[in-house]
């Protein structure tokens, strides 16, 4: 049987992919025996929904992100400009990829407004954090796919093994 896959977030694995043109890498043991057994499946949703990098920083207006979900809120640029579709375009991409590889578990960075998973920016532009989620994190949990973020990847560890052994 095929080992299971694990959605991560682009950043993470070093690729160039955030708003400032940078990246978010990550070095852990865990992260790296699955990169030789071959299991992650990288996605960068805000430039899979087609935003370039770098890119204007964005944040979900009162951190509503169930609002953006339903239409009735907004992610915006500190300029103001209205991002959501590239936000929920990018969000069905990684749900669809998840879909595509039979994944239940994801790895995403903590903080982002797509990919966060605990808290995000409150929608001020102050930098001031509050409880919350990304929109791709949202639309993933939705469908039944577990999200954690990246001082989490034990955690993920444990729950992984777990999905091995109700699959084996
Ligand atoms: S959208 Fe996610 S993968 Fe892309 S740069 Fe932001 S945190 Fe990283």
């Amino acid at each position: 049987m095929e080992k299971e896959k694990i959605l991560i977030s682009a950043c993470l694995l070093g690729q160039f992919v955030r708003y400032d043109g940078g990246t978010s890498t990550v070095s852990n043991p865990i992260l790296n025996r699955w990169d030789t057994e071959d299991r992650l499946i990288p996605i960068c949703p805000e430039m899979a929904g087609g935003l370039p990098a770098p890119r204007p920083p964005a944040e979900i207006i009162k951190a509503d992100t169930e609002g953006v979900m339903r239409g009735i809120n907004e992610v915006r640029t500190k300029q103001g400009d209205n991002v959501s579709s590239f936000f929920l375009d990018g969000a069905r991409q990684a749900l669809a990829l998840a879909v595509e590889h039979d994944i239940q578990l994801a790895i995403l960075k903590e903080g982002s407004p797509a990919c966060g998973s605990r808290q995000i920016n409150d929608g001020s532009f102050s930098g001031r954090k509050t409880a919350g989620q990304g929109i791709t994190t949202c639309l993933l949990r939705q469908n039944g796919i577990r999200v954690f973020n990246e001082k989490q990847i034990a955690k993920a560890a444990k729950y992984l093994g777990k999905l091995g052994q109700s699959r084996s």
